[in-house]
């Protein structure tokens, strides 16, 4: 397998097919070497249009879902992002291509020193990763011109919205543990707005405000 034409050819059939537009969060698809995120033997399957396994029960999201996610969150070079779910740390490779900087929290700790060891090795040196409950948020790294949740939350976790910046975005699948509507919030200067971006299927947020187990 050649990295650099699996990775055209995802973009082509999966993302641009689809309806993922934006120049910027297509170049970052071909940048960021998706292979490196999964384990060894699942390595050949890392451009395909699915979730893969990454251990404990957790998923690496399919290419399209990442790059949905991303392009609701509209990122600019300036911005200051948070991402709840680090898991194998390709969501937040992406993002870091396109934002200042990255914040990302993840609840195991293997998780996160392994994505952030790949980081490393990449030289992605705009992502920091807390072990952690991102339920709660990341109170003392708030405001965020956006937040993105990478795990199906039963609810809306109100420290998310209060850690939003004024025209900040909130990206979270809402719903069962089996199917949930990915929905985007946008925070104006005194209201809350709401969109659905379609039906999704994400691993369970657990946490004080996700989840109980
Ligand atoms: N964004 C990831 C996909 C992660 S799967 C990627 O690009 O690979 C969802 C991740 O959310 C899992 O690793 C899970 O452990 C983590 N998670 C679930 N609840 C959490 C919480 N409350 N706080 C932080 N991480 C959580």
């Amino acid at each position: 397998m050649d990295p650099v034409l699996a990775r055209q050819t995802m973009v082509n059939e999966q993302l641009k097919a689809r309806g993922i537009k934006d120049p910027r969060v297509l170049s970052a698809f071909l940048e960021v070497p998706r292979h490196r995120f999964v384990e060894e033997y699942l390595k050949y399957k890392a451009y395909d249009d699915y979730p893969l396994s990454i251990g404990f029960g957790q998923t690496i999201s399919q290419p399209y879902m990442v790059a949905l996610m991303t392009q609701a969150l509209m990122p600019q070079p300036g911005h200051k992002l948070l991402e709840i779910g680090t898991g194998s740390g390709y969501q937040a490779a992406i993002l870091s291509r396109l934002c200042r900087i990255v914040h990302s929290i993840e609840r195991i700790s293997s998780l996160a020193s392994r994505a952030r060891k790949i980081h490393d090795e990449l030289g992605y040196f705009n992502i920091h990763i807390r072990i952690g409950d991102g339920t709660l948020g990341l109170a003392k790294e708030a405001p965020f011109d956006g937040i993105v949740v990478t795990a199906g939350a039963p609810h809306v976790p109100e420290a998310l919205i209060a850690q939003l910046a004024e025209g900040g975005q909130l990206i979270i699948p809402v719903g069962d543990e089996s199917l949930q509507e990915l929905k985007r919030f946008t925070r104006t200067k005194d209201t809350v707005k709401e969109e659905s971006l379609g039906g999704c299927r994400f691993v369970k947020l657990i946490g004080k405000n996700g989840w109980a187990k």
